[in-house]
């Protein structure tokens, strides 16, 4: 038997630091296991994640745009991973596939309060967006309000999730931006927060080399700023305590994603 393997697989995913942040925690662990990029395009994505099973991998990351197919070929589901419809986590039991979506828990881990009572605006209406809006609604917020530049995926994703859609972003408690917007350094563009006070927290999925423009929006009105790095830490931490069952530590995993720019 050869050395035990995890791994992300993307198209591409050269850019990931989950390599980096995941090996820095197996060896602060003691485990001689490796995690490695797989760069997969979406033709191979099914039969490439079966054999690597069958080939001593323990898991995998699944990132864009694997995520739906990761939830389509998997043998069971978590009720997260089912509910949301797109996966990020696969975890080999002998030829079986089971999928997680930890998206969606290291969102709240990462967020570190309850949104339990609390209003909530979601942007975007991608896997991330619908990740966040099951984690909130499933964490007791009282109401879950989704904007997305193209309005008809807003109202997809609402009505599969029991949100609300909104025509153009609404105040609230907690605010959690899935758009890309920031990933490129561009400004907020067609995401029209100007007027909008940013309530108590705001969380950027997105992270980038410097403030996003979602940040800067968050700082101005004095609200808490939760990095996407941040979620990216406790995503990969419960997917890491999947794999092994060992406890993450999760301080060693931020200082290894947080070093330097992205290679
Ligand atoms: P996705 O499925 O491709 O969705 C992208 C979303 O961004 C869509 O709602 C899209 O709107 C919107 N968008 C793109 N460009 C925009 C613009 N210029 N103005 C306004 N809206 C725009 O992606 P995803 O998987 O949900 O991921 C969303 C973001 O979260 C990505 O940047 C990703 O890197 C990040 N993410 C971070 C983590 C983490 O651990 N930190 C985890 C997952 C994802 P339309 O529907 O109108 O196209």
């Amino acid at each position: 038997m050869g050395r035990t393997l995890l791994g992300v697989a993307g198209f591409p995913v050269s850019h990931s630091r989950s390599p980096r942040m995941q090996n820095a925690a197996l060896s602060e662990l003691g485990m001689d296991w490796l995690y490695v990029p797989v760069p997969v395009p979406p033709e191979l994505f099914a039969a490439t994640a079966r054999a690597l099973g069958e080939a001593g991998f323990r898991g995998l990351n699944v990132t864009v745009p694997h995520k739906l197919a990761a939830h389509d070929l998997a043998d069971s589901r978590s009720p997260a991973a089912e509910a949301i419809g797109a996966v990020n986590t696969l975890t080999f039991e002998g030829i079986a596939i089971q999928a997680d979506n930890t998206d969606a828990a290291g969102l709240l881990d990462a967020m570190g309060e309850s949104p339990r009572g609390q209003s909530a605006l979601v942007l975007g209406a991608g896997g991330a967006a619908r990740a966040a809006v099951w984690a909130l609604l499933d964490a007791g917020a009282a109401e879950v309000s989704v904007w997305n530049r193209t309005a008809e995926r807003a109202a997809a994703v609402a009505s599969d999730l029991g949100a609300r859609p909104v025509a153009r972003p609404v105040a609230a408690d907690l605010v959690v931006n899935c758009t890309a917007v920031g990933l490129g350094g561009e400004e907020l563009g067609e995401l029209t927060l100007e007027g909008v006070e940013p309530g108590a927290v705001v969380v950027d999925m997105v992270y980038a080399e410097g403030a996003t423009p979602v940040q800067e929006w968050a700082e101005r009105g004095g609200a808490r700023f939760v990095g996407g790095l941040e979620v990216l830490v406790h995503q990969g931490a419960r997917s890491l305590r999947r794999w092994t069952g060992l406890e993450p530590p999760v301080d060693v995993m931020r200082a290894a994603a947080g070093a330097g720019p992205d290679s």
